[in-house]
């Protein structure tokens, strides 16, 4: 009979109130039989607030009765890219609506490209791109960029629209010191997701260790890309701080530290008041 493999838990790692997760899907299905117990953990974990992504305006209607009790999660809403064969002016409309008039929606996000599935034609991807960065931009607010296999076209289109020096997070950095250059040129945020904990990861461990750390914040994109020792696994909030502790072991830095610095980053970036 194979050994059950031991785990550490999140819990184990001590890390204090402060923490920020700046990217969750906790309406995916993943979480239906559970979300108030993964809620409840991320904050026995240290995580005060939560970032989540609404993909659309339908979801951001019918979900929020999740969120009815929990102040402390707050929300990024946009179309992703492979769904921009469906965003329809009025959709874009409602979610405009829904920006200017919910303080809890933070960020237009997550928007952007993405070659690797490629579910909508590329220059539709395109049209959707720019039509929410506009939208971002007429209504002041900060974006969070999703982009795969598409780096170089994403970044044309964000300086194309005026997004140099705007405040702009790159979600899931997953790149090399000379990417990660190019984004902070523009002045932009870069969060970090779990696949850094991955042996193979070199280039972004590099990376990682070296981006200043003011421009840093962490993530889970949870159900998804759960970090070492969870690989493999549902994601969820509270693993964001196996992520912590290794960005920390890689700047040389102490681990609540860290996570006190990528808090106060996301505080900052989303305008969140504590
Ligand atoms: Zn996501």
């Amino acid at each position: 009979m194979a050994k059950k493999k031991e785990r550490a838990l999140p819990e184990s790692l001590g890390l204090p109130a402060g923490g920020v997760e700046t990217h969750a899907h906790l309406d995916h299905e993943d979480f239906a039989e559970d979300i108030e117990t993964v809620i409840a953990r991320a904050h026995a974990c240290g995580v005060s607030r939560i970032g989540h992504v609404f993909l659309g305006p339908e979801d951001y209607r019918d979900g929020q009765p999740l969120f009815a009790a929990h102040p402390e999660v707050f929300f990024i809403l946009g179309v992703h890219p492979q769904d921009a064969k469906d965003l329809t002016p009025a959709r874009l409309n409602a979610m405009r609506e829904a920006i200017a008039a919910d303080p809890r929606v933070r960020a237009v996000g997550e928007i952007g490209l993405d070659y690797h599935y490629e579910y909508s034609p590329r220059d539709v991807q395109d049209a959707a791109f720019r039509a929410q960065l506009a939208m971002a931009r007429e209504l002041d607010r900060p974006v969070v960029i999703h982009s795969r296999d598409s780096h170089e076209d994403a970044v044309r289109i964000l300086l194309d629209e005026g997004f140099h020096d705007r405040p702009l997070l790159w979600h899931c950095f997953g790149s090399d010191i000379a990417f990660a250059h190019e984004l902070l040129s523009h002045g932009w945020h870069l969060s970090i997701p779990g696949p850094v904990t991955y042996a193979r990861n070199e280039a972004v461990q590099d990376a990682v260790a070296q981006i200043p750390l003011d421009r840093l914040v962490l993530e889970t994109d949870c159900p998804y890309l759960a970090p070492e020792p969870w690989r493999g696994k549902r994601n969820e909030p509270a693993f964001i701080g196996f992520t912590a502790v290794k960005v920390a072991k890689l700047r040389g830095m102490d681990p609540a530290e860290l996570w006190t610095a990528c808090g106060d980053n996301a505080r900052r970036f989303f305008g969140l008041d504590n």
